[in-house]
Formats: C-alpha cells, sequence, structure tokens
C-alpha cells in the first residue's frame, strides 16, 4: 500500500489547540504531522496518493469516555424508544407498537421522561397493564435509575421483593430495579453481537471511533472479543465492568489495561447514587422542590471505602458514578483513600458525572489528579435543575470551566442512551450550555480535546489513540467546513463527511 499524503486543516490534539497542515500515514498508522513542506521531505520520492482537504477540518476521531454501547444497540433492535415521548398518551401507542412485534415475552421500553409530560404525571402499572395484561411488560427512564413494571411483571417479584418497591404503582428505582430485570431473558449471542454492531454503526456516523463503555455483566466482553476475532468489530473499545465481577476477571490475571487496540478491559464501575432526574440523586441538603427528600446513598461510606480499596489494590481504575454534593463527598473520600499517598492518581481514577459539587470538592479533585468524566448534553437536557436544587447549587452544577481552569482532566461523553448519541450535540453542549447555566463553558478548542485526547487518557488509550502524532493509529474524521465555522455548525447537528478508521475511509 502506498504512504498516504492527508491535508487539510488538522487539530492534532497534541495539546490544546495546535495545528499541522499535513499529516503521512503508512499502511495503519500516523508516521508524520508537520507542514506540508515537512511532509514534502519526509515523503521524498516515496510513492504516495494525496487527500488534500483544503481549508477543512481534520480532527482526531471522537473518543465517548462513557456510554452504554450494548445497551443502546440492544435497546435500538429490542425495545420502544420512549424518548422524546409528548406525553403518556404517546408513550402508550410507542408500546403498543412494540408490543406487535412479537407474540410473547417480555416487552420493554426505554427513555420515558415524566418531567416532560403535562402534570410531570409518571406512567403507572395501571397503565402499563393496559398494553398487556398477560405479557410482562417494563419501561425503563430516560436517566437508566428508575423503571415502571405492569401486573403480569410484578407477578414474578417475591413478597420481600415487592416491597423493595411501589408495588402499587409499580415503581422501582436504584437496586430494586434487578429484582425485575433478572426476569428478562438473556440476550442471546446473535442478539448481542447484532446490538454491538447496530450502535458502532451510528457512532461511527458521528465520527466517534473509539468507546469508553460501561458493561451491565463482564461476559458482555465476550460480544466484542468474539467480534474482533472474526475482524467485524469496526470500533475500539475499552470496557468497564461492574465491581461484583472484578475478582472473577483477576482470576483470569484480567485487570484495567488487559486487552488489544480494540478491546480492552478498564475500569471497576460503582454507583453511588441515582439521578437529579428521579430525585436519587444524594444531595447533603434536601432537594428544593421535594422537602425532607435527600436521594438514595447506594453503599454506605464503609462498604464504599472499602469496594474502592479492593477494587484498587487489585490494578482496577476506579469509575464511579457520582451525582448529587453528598455522594461526591463520598466518593471522593473512598476514591482518595484507595490511593495511599500518592496523589499523581496513576490508575487514573474517574469519577463519572460529578454533577453537583462544591469549593471542598473542587479542592480534593485538584489536590489528587482524578478525573472527570462529564456528560455535557445534561446541561441541555435538564433545564429544570435550578428548581431541583435551586440557585446556590445550581452555580456548582456541572461546573466545567471552573475545573477545566484548575488543570483537571474532563472527558467528555454521551451517557447514551441517557442521552442522544450525538457527538455535535455532546461538543456544542458543553460550548454553548443552556440559559439556566449560561456560564461555566468550555471553548471549542477545550471541548475537542476533551473529546479526543483526555476521553483517550480516562480509557486508557492515550498511547495509541486521541491525538494525530506520529506513532498513533489513523482513526481520523474530515469535517466539510473551516474551523471558524465548526462550533456554530456543531450546534446544527453536523456529522464529518469523512470517517477514517485504522488508515481506512469507514464513512
Ligand atoms: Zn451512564
Amino acid at each position: 500500500m502506498p504512504m498516504l499524503l492527508v491535508l487539510g486543516d488538522i487539530r492534532t490534539q497534541e495539546s490544546v489547540g495546535v495545528k499541522a497542515d499535513a499529516m503521512v500515514l503508512e499502511e495503519h498508522r500516523i508516521v508524520f504531522v508537520g507542514t506540508r513542506d515537512g511532509a514534502k521531505d519526509f515523503l521524498g520520492q516515496t510513492p504516495h496518493t494525496v487527500h488534500d482537504y483544503g481549508q477543512n477540518v481534520v480532527l482526531p476521531g471522537f473518543i465517548d469516555s462513557h456510554i452504554h454501547f450494548l445497551a443502546y444497540g440492544m435497546g435500538r433492535l429490542k425495545q420502544a424508544d420512549l424518548m422524546g415521548c409528548s406525553d403518556l398518551d404517546d408513550l402508550l401507542k410507542r408500546l403498543k407498537v412494540q408490543a406487535t412485534k412479537s407474540d410473547s415475552g417480555w416487552i420493554e421500553g426505554r427513555g420515558f421522561d415524566q418531567q416532560a409530560y403535562p402534570n410531570k404525571e409518571w406512567p403507572t402499572r395501571a397503565l402499563l397493564d393496559t398494553v398487556s395484561s398477560t405479557r410482562p411488560v417494563v419501561i425503563t427512564r430516560v436517566c437508566g435509575h428508575a423503571v415502571v413494571a405492569n401486573s403480569a411483571a410484578l407477578a414474578l417479584l417475591t413478597p420481600a421483593e415487592l416491597a423493595d418497591g411501589n408495588a402499587e404503582t409499580g415503581l422501582f428505582t436504584e437496586v430494586a430495579i434487578s429484582h425485575i430485570r433478572r426476569h428478562i431473558p438473556k440476550a442471546t449471542h446473535a442478539d448481542q453481537d447484532a446490538a454491538v454492531l447496530e450502535a458502532a454503526n451510528i457512532a461511527l456516523t458521528h465520527g466517534i471511533t473509539a468507546v469508553g463503555t460501561l458493561l451491565d455483566t463482564a461476559d458482555q466482553l465476550g460480544s466484542y472479543i468474539r467480534l474482533e476475532k472474526d475482524n467485524r468489530l469496526p470500533i475500539r473499545m475499552t470496557g468497564m465492568p461492574p465491581y461484583a465481577s472484578i475478582h472473577h476477571l483477576k482470576a483470569f490475571a484480567m485487570q484495567t489495561g488487559f486487552g488489544s487496540e480494540y478491546v480492552k478491559i478498564g475500569g471497576a464501575k460503582l454507583f453511588s447514587d441515582g439521578s437529579l432526574g428521579a430525585r436519587t440523586a444524594l444531595m447533603t441538603d434536601p432537594y428544593s422542590d421535594a422537602p425532607g427528600v435527600y436521594g438514595e446513598r447506594i453503599y454506605d461510606a464503609d462498604d464504599l471505602n472499602n469496594k474502592c480499596s479492593d477494587a484498587a489494590s487489585n490494578g482496577f481504575q476506579l469509575v464511579i458514578h457520582a451525582i448529587g454534593d453528598q455522594a461526591n463527598q463520598e466518593t471522593l473520600a473512598a476514591i482518595i483513600g484507595a490511593m495511599g499517598d500518592d496523589r499523581s492518581n496513576p490508575l487514573r481514577h474517574r469519577v463519572e458525572h460529578i454533577s453537583v459539587l462544591n469549593t471542598e470538592l473542587v479542592e480534593q479533585i485538584v489536590e489528587w489528579n482524578i478525573v472527570c468524566a462529564i456528560q455535557p448534553q445534561f446541561v441541555t437536557s435538564d433545564p429544570w435543575t435550578v428548581d431541583r436544587i435551586g440557585t446556590e447549587r445550581s452555580k456548582f452544577a456541572y461546573a466545567f470551566r471552573t475545573l477545566w481552569d484548575r488543570g483537571v482532566v474532563l472527558a467528555l461523553g454521551s451517557d447514551c442512551p441517557v442521552e442522544v448519541l450525538s457527538s455535535a450535540k455532546v461538543i456544542s453542549s458543553a460550548i454553548f450550555r443552556a440559559p439556566w447555566s449560561p456560564t461555566e463553558t468550555l471553548t471549542l478548542d477545550e471541548a475537542l480535546y476533551g473529546y479526543t485526547f483526555n476521553s483517550a487518557y480516562a480509557i486508557f488509550r492515550d498511547d495509541i489513540i486521541g491525538s494525530l502524532e506520529p506513532g498513533k493509529l489513523a482513526d481520523f474524521i474530515v469535517y466539510d467546513c473551516s474551523y471558524d465555522d465548526l462550533g456554530n455548525k456543531l450546534a446544527t447537528g453536523i456529522i464529518p463527511s469523512e470517517v477514517w478508521t485504522n488508515g481506512v475511509r469507514v464513512r
């Protein structure tokens, strides 16, 4: 294969805002990055082909550092999409269509959001009974932290399990959700592989060439390994298994960092609380719109500390979901406790979402070099945040600017299917934010760096991707516009005109 000379407005992400005019690829690797003249000298008489993008933007492929990849693909193939429903009638209509797709078994839906319906009315058990009185029906809230089930689904639960949720309304939150989920038949390998490929196809369309994906169970890794073995995995992944599975993985000498250029094991995932949308995020003081409600603590402090120390001492990065200020406080304490004296954070322990902070928590994040995995679409999707947590606490909600200015590694992601999978929305939400929270923005340069290099760092991929530099793999994307226009075009949802992975054009 001849070498390939790429010309364009190349934003290398070697560091924030760095530019180059030319890049040379040999097979799947980048061998030169620099000026046009420099590339000419480098190539000499070597035969090569040229792709000249003029003044159009060339970037490393995006890396979504927090996504539920298989769940997203599975949802698209097997569940009613309830995102964007206008009201409960609309929700019901979509579920009834889903019910017609098979004659038996579970009917599932994902993505409802009662906040968006008239009177903010939750769907109920009785409502879902009108979809089917004989087949189990379960629908998951957009945040993933609450489900509603019908009578046929709840009939499968023990009395003790029923008591963990609200049997009357059918609403189950957080850990109680597993009482229902465990009855859903496991997906076949073929279904799982199809789901990964479905999600990968959409991700690639958006210029996302690598993901850090949360695994519901460690065996979901099997899907990626099977596809890689058959040369069918079109996207790189780092899989973050649940904490409960790490000793099992460790028994096979697998820990964070183990894997290949396509499939790798990332950190151990733990939840410390729920979501603001379901009022299960753990707050130090009560919710502003629900007196006396503080949210839900998933593990008491000692338990969380022990789990974190156990995972870290077994060589696992910590990946901990924390939304409320109290959850962030307890999570940071647990991570710091697991770090010993080493403040450089070599295992790159991360906090997911870090939604509500305060001054002391920011100081701890800075001092201990904690990686923050942020999902900017939360800012644009949750305009009710000020009602829920009040003006004072909202000032420290999604404090991207504050953290960036203090040198914190912010890795960007979508949290899809909690949010839609759109690289344009991830970036534009970071740079334009929303009327309820207009400050704390990142610049375009910073958001791009966060969605490429920082994300690569967060998922232990910065040695091979995340920037366009000699020695790295040729995963890159091209936009059909100049850099000056890119921010505004992203706000309108532009997707890349070309996507390359491993030196091959795939879109
Ligand atoms: Zn998530």
